[in-house]
């Protein structure tokens, strides 16, 4: 059955800050499971623990950063870095809802959090809108034993897919605009807090 393309209403857990993710389909971006440590410190630093599967991997949409719009509540929106030079990790001071992770102004996709996405509203299954997740990353970080529904670890040619997906969203000028950062000064939209090391040590 070929994918329907379909706008997916974004809200943050108390509504404040809404947006839209156009065109959302299997195949307009690429879902995964990152078990890796920092977006566990990410979940910790923001007490939303319950953001993360069992075994702390969490349920990433990465997509492309021009079919992303934030249409309510940009004054709520939030960076945090775990580090000087670190991921920019998106989140709500409203309610804490981590929003999405970027690489920088120019990186063509947003890795948008499952939580942030409102299948309620929409009301399909994450499953029916954005397929079953294709692999798991970074398990050697799993905090437990991984969930019977844990994707399988990415295999050399779904890397290649996800290289290709991502270079032809930069081909396409799908990196711009970016909802975080400036359209001409490439600041991100809120000055990002950058953790200092104690307070990374004490997200472990
Ligand atoms: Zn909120
Ligand atoms: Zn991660």
């Amino acid at each position: 059955m070929a994918s329907v393309l379909l706008d997916l209403p974004l809200r943050c857990r108390c509504g404040h800050v809404r947006g839209v993710g156009s065109a959302v389909s299997p195949s307009t971006g690429f879902r995964f499971f990152c078990y890796c440590k920092d977006c566990q410190a990410f979940a910790r630093f923001l007490k939303r623990v319950d953001v993360l599967d069992t075994a702390g991997g969490t349920d990433i949409f990465q997509m492309p950063p021009a079919l992303v719009r934030l249409t309510a509540g940009r004054d709520a929106v939030r960076c945090v870095r775990l580090s000087d030079g670190g991921v920019f990790r998106w989140y709500t001071d409203c309610c804490r809802t981590p929003i999405g992770n970027t690489f920088g102004p120019r990186v063509p996709m947003i890795g948008v959090i499952h939580c942030f996405m409102d299948h309620q509203a929409d009301g399909r299954s994450r499953d029916a809108v954005l397929g079953p997740p294709l692999c798991r990353i970074y398990e050697r970080s799993a905090v437990g034993p991984l969930p019977p529904t844990a994707p399988a670890p990415p295999s050399f040619g779904l890397f290649v897919r996800r290289t290709s997906k991502v270079l032809a969203w930069w081909l396409r000028g799908l990196a711009r605009p970016n909802p975080f950062f400036d359209e001409g000064w490439n600041a991100p939209c809120s000055v990002p807090r950058v953790l200092t090391h104690s307070e990374r040590a004490a997200l472990r």
